[in-house]
């Protein structure tokens, strides 16, 4: 069995860790990060000399859940899904864009976790109630952010109540944001439950086409290519125009 951030992972985890392992060329470097929030357990990166890096917050992302998760995000990866190069908009887009592609990532690989049996909704569900609650942070939000909100949280949870709890909140308080959100899902979804590359960065198009307009337009402008050591990284090239 592999070990990583002296956790010994289970059998599905280790095969994982291997395939990552074996494509770079290299074990993965293993950092544990101390200035964190509580709220950002990890990150995986790939180095310009190709070495693959996990990221766990000291405080709340030494655990097995977490570890395997960034093996996933590496994973995809070493199928050729990108970084983002964003030309134009501005921090706040950029930002959009980062998030909603991890939550593309996301639906992906959290049904291959769940069938593991790792429980993603109880983060989820605490999240939501904290949202949700009077000051929470869905009230500071624009149209935008609780649309991207909902996209995300629908997008990862399998929680039936939980969704419908979801419904609720937007129904009473934001139906446009509710309408945008729903059709961000449906235009993930549409491209069926594994995507390839093209079809994931397809679908991160059309989905901030949808949160943004008429504000912002979006548009793949190009593929790119940097040699990581024995990695090819794949950069998706976005242009951001705003109206
Ligand atoms: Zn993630």
């Amino acid at each position: 069995m592999s070990v990583l951030f002296g956790m010994e992972l289970s059998a599905s985890a280790s095969a994982l860790h291997t395939y990552v392992v074996n494509h770079f060329g290299h074990p993965i470097h293993e950092e544990v990060e101390h200035g964190w929030s509580r709220d950002r357990k990890g990150r995986s990166q790939v180095r310009p000399d190709g070495v693959p890096v996990i990221t766990i917050n000291a405080a709340t992302g030494r655990t097995e859940d977490n570890v395997e998760h960034e093996l996933h995000h590496l994973y995809l990866r070493t199928e050729g899904f990108p970084f983002l190069g964003v030309q134009g908009g501005n921090e706040i887009t950029k930002q959009f864009l980062g998030n909603l592609f991890c939550s593309i990532e996301h639906s992906i690989f959290f049904p291959e976790m769940r069938a593991q049996g790792f429980d993603l909704d109880i983060m989820l569900r605490n999240d939501c109630q904290e949202a949700h609650a009077e000051n929470g942070c869905l009230s500071g939000f624009d149209l935008y952010q609780r649309a991207a909100w909902y996209f995300s949280v629908v997008l990862e949870t399998e929680d039936e109540n939980l969704k419908q709890s979801i419904d609720q909140w937007f129904e009473e308080n934001d139906t446009e944001a509710l309408a945008r959100g729903r059709r961000m899902v449906d235009a993930r979804f549409r491209k069926g439950q594994s995507l390839s590359a093209a079809d994931a960065v397809q679908a991160l198009v059309e989905c901030s086409n949808i949160c943004f307009e008429p504000t912002f337009t979006f548009q793949l402008a190009d593929w790119r290519y940097s040699k990581r050591g024995n990695h090819n990284q794949h950069i998706a090239i976005i242009a951001v125009h705003q109206h």
